[in-house]
Formats: structure tokens, sequence, C-alpha cells
């Protein structure tokens, strides 16, 4: 027998799809250094050894100062471009057929990447994507909340500008303490005119009040990470009766230290309560994890086996903002790869 049998065999072969991961936390460590070399005057690590000890985070805060010195790396249409393409063949790699993209606009447009460049960048990539891995992208923007309202305001603006083919949602990431989701509303009320779904990262590092502030004041179709809501059983029947799902990214939540250890994590309460789960990577190349490992933690730490994995797989499909087409044909791969029991 060889590797392709047993749980992992099965969740290699699942169809799934993925809807929380970031473009710029996606790119492999190859790739990261690459960029490194390309521009070895931002100071960051030159060979793979210093770029490991790079990535080897202490807690949150440090995650997202690594974060955002990566993202000072990309600086050119071309690097943006390049970045969605090894996502295809990475998603493809681990039987993705679909994945909304966070993209982080204003860090690129910061980095002095034109507008309409990016755009453009976003449009050929995700056609050559599809065209060279057979998977179907599309793009959330998110505000990185750490950056302040001027930085939200130029995401609005550039998506009501630009608004790339495949534009499906708009978000708020980066810290959560101390930023008020209620100072957000208006942008999110010109997201949702534009026809973007509204996807908030909350209740990742801080309480239950940021995922009812998303749900209130930013109108959350679905929520970042949302753990939090392990701590309200109020939230919990709330999510559960209003169907909105929940973007939960195991590893992410060990690496950046929101969860102290993986047999805490909430997950298993979450499915319990009622509340739609799906699972993600977040940052897939930062984390060292993937679609699969992710699969693998629930079956390992939770104990799901293979039904409730499909039917996992089956609920990112049905949460996403993919057109009906996609919807059906990644569900109907679903179902006759594994067969929903009578
Ligand atoms: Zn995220």
């Amino acid at each position: 027998m060889g590797a392709n049998t047993g749980i992992d065999g099965f969740i290699a072969g699942l169809p799934k799809a993925e809807l929380h991961v970031h473009l710029q936390g996606a790119a492999s460590m190859d790739t990261v250094l690459r960029l490194s070399q390309r521009y070895p005057e931002a100071g960051l690590p030159q060979d793979m050894e210093s770029m490991l000890a790079f990535y080897r985070f202490t807690d949150f805060a440090n995650f997202i100062e690594t974060y955002v010195a990566v993202s000072a790396l990309i600086r050119s249409a071309d690097d943006v471009y390049d970045m969605v393409i090894d996502f295809g063949r990475d998603l493809a790699a681990v039987n993705g057929r679909y994945a909304e993209v966070t993209v982080t606009t204003d860090s690129h447009l910061r980095a002095g990447i034109a507008p309409d460049a990016l755009a453009d960048a976003l449009t050929r990539g995700r056609r050559d994507a599809r065209a060279r891995s057979g998977v179907e992208l599309a793009w959330v923007y998110d505000i990185d909340g750490g950056f302040g309202l001027p930085s939200g305001e130029r995401t609005i603006a550039w998506a009501e500008r630009h608004l790339p083919e495949g534009s499906v949602g708009f978000g708020i990431g980066g810290p959560e303490a101390g930023i008020r989701r209620d100072d957000y509303s208006d942008m999110f009320r010109r997201a949702r005119d534009l026809g973007l779904h509204s996807v908030p990262h909350a209740g990742e590092t801080v309480g239950p009040d940021q995922i009812w502030a998303s749900i209130d004041a930013l109108g959350a179709e679905r929520v970042g990470h949302g753990i939090a809501a392990v701590r309200d059983p109020r939230l919990l029947d709330a999510l559960a009766e209003r169907g909105i799902p929940l973007e939960v990214c195991p590893t992410s939540n060990i690496r950046t230290g929101a969860v102290s250890r993986m047999a805490e994590h909430p997950l298993a309460v979450l499915r319990d309560a009622g509340v739609r789960v799906t699972l993600n990577t977040d940052d897939p190349g930062m984390f060292g994890t993937d679609l699969n490992r992710e699969y693998a933690v629930a079956h390992e730490v939770f104990g799901l086996g293979e039904a409730d994995l499909a039917e996992l797989a089956r609920e990112s499909v049905r949460a996403s903002f993919a057109g009906h087409d996609v919807k059906s044909r990644v569900l109907a791969e679903i179902d006759a790869y594994a067969p929903a029991s009578p």
C-alpha cells in the first residue's frame, strides 16, 4: 500500500475550497526569500536559515510585524502576479478547486504599485491560474486595521475605481485590540454597494464583543476566525440561528498564540453548538501549513472521520460566494468522491 491510503490519502484526494487565505501570507518561504534577494535593501534575511528564524513568531504582535515587513517586499505588479500564479499551483496541489483570496490592496499601493497595475495583475493572475492550474480564484480586499482609517479609505476607494473580475468580498484584518469595528461601518456599506460581501476578521485575538460589532456595524456575512464566540453562549446561538459561518484556521491560531494548545482549540465546541464552521489556512506559507494539513488536524485532534471531513469540505463551498456553476460543480465532485451517508 502506498502513501495515498488511509485518512491522509482521503484528505489529499478530497476536492476542497478555501475561504480564508491571504495572498501574501500564502507565499512559500522560497518565494519570500526570492523577493528578499530581489530587494536586499529591505534588510530582510538573505538565506534560508535566517528566513526560518525570522518566521519563528514569538507572539501575535511579532507575527504582525513580520507580516508587515514581508509586505514591503512586494513592490511591483509582477511580484503580485507571480504570487497569484504560485498560489494557484499550490492550491491545485492540495486538490483545492476554489479559493477566496484576501488581498491587502493598500499594502501593495503603499509599496508603490500603481492602482491600475495592481488590478491588472489580479485579473491576469486569476485568468492564468485558471488556465494553468484549473483553479477558480476570487478576491477579498481587506483593510489592515493597524494602518488606521486613511488606509481603509484608500482600500475602499481602490475597489470603487478598479474592481477586478472575481471580486467577491471586503474585510478587515491586522491587529484587533483597540481597532473599533464601528469606525469602519461606512466603508463596509460602500463595499456592499459594490456587491462585495462583508467578511471581517473578528474574535481572533480579542473577545466576543468584536464579533458582535462585526455583525451589527459591518453586516458580517462570514467571520474571519470568530473563535472567541465560544466565550459567549448568546453569540453562539446568534451565529447558529443566522447561519453566519466562521472561517476557522487552527494552525494559524497556534502559531500566533491566539490559542495555546491545539487540544484547547474551540473547533469542536463551535461545531457542537451548531455554528457553521469552515477550515482554512490563513497564511499557509508563513505558518508552514496547507489545507490538507488543516483537515488532518481536524481528524487527529478532534476525531473527525471521512464523512465529517467531506461535510467540512462541502460547507466551505456552500459558505463561499462562488457563482452557482462553480458551487454545483465542486459540490458534485465532493459527492462523487465521498457520497454522503444515507
Ligand atoms: Zn486572516
